[in-house]
């Protein structure tokens, strides 16, 4: 597991190259990028942007996607993976911001969980984004990442992010998982290929160690 030194300069070298990363997903309130977020599940950032474009037209509001018809939501939202489990998911959702929580979406991890749809990854991504209020988001990049770099001590995201908001300080922790998954994203693939040869990591990471022989 990684030092607090060591996350900090990761960090840093992250931060020279990709500097204070937004949000990807459009969205002008905190519902929104609460269905943004979930239909970004198995789903390109650019797909789900162009989704929900048609979506919020009809759909801008818990009030106005808890009265939409399931199907006339799986319908719009057709082109994004696991669409009829996330149209379920989207019109719960909506029915329990208005029957729970007075119609606004909640600011605790604790309650956010509670939505259908909605894990620790999305909590804390509506959390970081949505309230400024710091949150780590453990995504399938930032396992794959930490866990080559030698830095996550297993592959559970809920472990990973216990072990980076101990050793880091809350005002890194949104724009960290940001620069870790536009890494992953950009250099650091999945599968076998990922481009070490321009990585700006390869110096202290164990996964090119072990695939360069210099172990
Ligand atoms: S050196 Fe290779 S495996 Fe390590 S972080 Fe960079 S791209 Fe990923």
């Amino acid at each position: 597991m990684a030092t607090s030194a060591q996350f900090r300069k990761l960090y840093d070298d992250l931060f020279g190259v990709y500097g204070e990363l937004p949000c990807p997903l459009n969205y002008r309130t905190v519902f929104q990028l609460l269905c943004a977020i979930m239909l970004s599940a198995q789903c390109r950032d650019e797909r789900v942007n162009m989704i929900t474009k048609e979506l919020f037209k009809i759909a801008p509001d818990p009030e106005a996607m808890a009265a939409l018809e399931v199907g006339k939501i799986a319908e719009i939202i057709k082109p994004c993976g696991i669409y009829r489990n996330k149209s379920v998911n989207l019109s719960n959702c909506a029915k329990m911001l208005l029957s729970k929580f007075g119609g606004e979406v909640p600011r605790s991890m604790e309650e956010l969980t509670q939505l259908p749809g909605i894990g620790r990854k999305s909590a804390n991504a509506i959390l970081g984004n949505g309230f400024g209020i710091p949150g780590f988001p453990v995504d399938t990049h930032v396992i794959r990442v930490l866990s080559r770099l030698g830095y996550a001590a297993n592959v559970d995201p809920a472990k990973i992010e216990a072990q980076v908001v101990a050793k880091t300080p809350p005002k890194m922790w949104t724009n960290f998982s940001h620069l870790i998954i536009a890494h992953g994203r950009r250099i650091c693939h999945a599968g076998k290929h990922p481009e070490c040869e321009t990585c700006i990591l390869s110096d202290r990471c164990s996964y090119f160690r072990n695939h360069n022989g210099l172990l």
